[in-house]
């Protein structure tokens, strides 16, 4: 079998998300998710092609899970031996990373040292890089930063007004996050268009949720900051808050910090208002009379306004604005709703395209609309296994 597959991993505190991929066709040849690692009732989930395997039972890790996942993919038939290169999405690269990564134990090393900036993400991200490695010792292991694409924010873009000298010597400055998805989904646009000098928002609308302010191939502003805790409402996440509510409820509440950091990352958002983090179940509530709800949505849908319209005067004129991720690509009410009302400034959604549902990149603004808005899936998946493909094989 010639070398041209790519594993992509993407490896959570408790969970393990892969994918087998080929490049070249953008097919995934199978796909899968370890659940509950460390707990008695851990979960495999296999899917090739049409068909579907579980594994029910303890995982006691996530090199326990990744290995019974690997003879997963023996029991369907599938090798891994067309592999050629495993890319890992890692979350946080800080100022050291911005390009996809060949891993050596120094690579690790430096991923592991930006864990104190991404304290949720990257020691899991370290786990899953190091299982990999083990289990498939002789194939290239890559990793596909998640802030890469934010790396040449315009500086007035990614410094916080704070004192500089205190930003320099922790590193704090604009990251932002869900970059893969950002890149591929507005270069997308762009081939949908036919033009690659577009001004284009891009939506990032998902458990987690992000914007940005695109000009040509240069992005110029996006959401999430230092952490992926800033801008929009998300699922669980509060985005922005006054930073002074964290110094009350330190002093006040008398909450420890990783209680205020429990709180602003899992029990916030669309979740900590209305009791449930999905669109679909916050529907049935607010269809149901839930006022808490409907809060919560009107609270979502303002914050996605307000950074629509920044951007918006960023890019003095935007030509595409996009939505993507789980709730930009099915919720229809989320995008009308995002921009009702905005006639005025060239923006007019067509109900019935807007209601059509399939997984095509489309078209869901009127004919007369002078800007463009689009609904283009996103795919982090292939674009972390092309780069590393890219990377490997040239
Ligand atoms: P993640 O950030 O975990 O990658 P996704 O991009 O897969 O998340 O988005 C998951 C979210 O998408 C769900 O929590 C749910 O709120 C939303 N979603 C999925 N399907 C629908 C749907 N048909 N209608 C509305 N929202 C949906």
């Amino acid at each position: 079998m010639t070398q041209s597959l790519v594993l992509v991993i993407n490896s959570g505190s408790s969970s393990v998300k892969y994918q087998l991929v080929d490049p070249a066709s953008g097919d995934a040849l199978a796909s899968g998710l370890v659940e509950r690692i460390g707990e008695d009732d851990g979960v495999i989930t296999h899917h090739y092609g049409d068909r579907e395997l579980e594994h029910r039972g303890p995982i006691a890790d996530h090199a326990a899970g990744m290995r019974l996942a690997f003879g997963m993919f023996e029991e369907s038939g599938q090798s891994l031996d067309g592999v050629c290169a495993v890319g890992h999405r890692v979350v946080h690269g800080g100022e050291v990373f911005y390009e996809p990564t060949l891993i050596t134990d120094d690579v690790v090393a430096e991923i592991t040292r930006l864990s104190e900036l991404a304290p949720l993400h990257n020691p899991a991200n370290v786990t899953g890089i190091d299982t990999a490695r083990e289990l498939l010792p002789d194939v290239a292991q890559v990793a596909i930063f998640d802030t890469a694409f934010f790396h040449r924010l315009p500086a007035a873009a990614r410094t916080y007004a704070i004192d500089a000298e205190v930003a320099q010597q922790y590193g704090i400055r604009r990251y932002g996050f869900h970059g893969t998805s950002h890149e591929y989904v507005s270069g997308k646009v762009a081939e949908f268009v036919g033009r690659d000098d577009l001004n284009q928002i891009v939506l990032h609308l998902g458990n987690g949720a992000s914007a940005s302010a695109i000009r040509g191939s240069e992005v110029i502003d996006t959401s999430m900051g230092l952490t992926p805790l800033e801008g929009l409402v998300m699922g669980t996440r509060s985005g922005d808050i006054d930073p002074g509510i964290v110094m009350h409820l330190r002093r006040s509440a008398d909450m420890d910090i990783d209680a205020i950091d429990q709180l602003l990352n899992r029990r916030s958002g669309i979740k900590g208002l209305s009791g449930v983090n999905d669109f679909r179940e916050l529907r049935k509530l607010i269809d149901a009379g839930n006022d808490a709800a409907k809060l919560a949505y009107d609270v979502y849908i303002h914050r996605l306004r307000r950074y629509i319209g920044a951007y918006l005067l960023e890019l003095g004129g935007v030509d595409v604005i996009t939505f993507t991720a789980g709730v930009g690509e099915n919720s229809s009410e989320v995008r009308a709703d995002a921009l009702a009302g905005l006639g005025r400034l060239g923006i007019e959604i067509d109900a019935e395209r807007n209601a059509v549902r399939n997984h095509e990149a489309r078209v869901i603004s009127t004919e007369a609309s002078a800007v463009t808005v689009l609904v283009v899936p996103t795919n982090e998946e292939l674009a972390i296994a092309r780069a590393a493909a890219a990377l490997v094989v040239g």
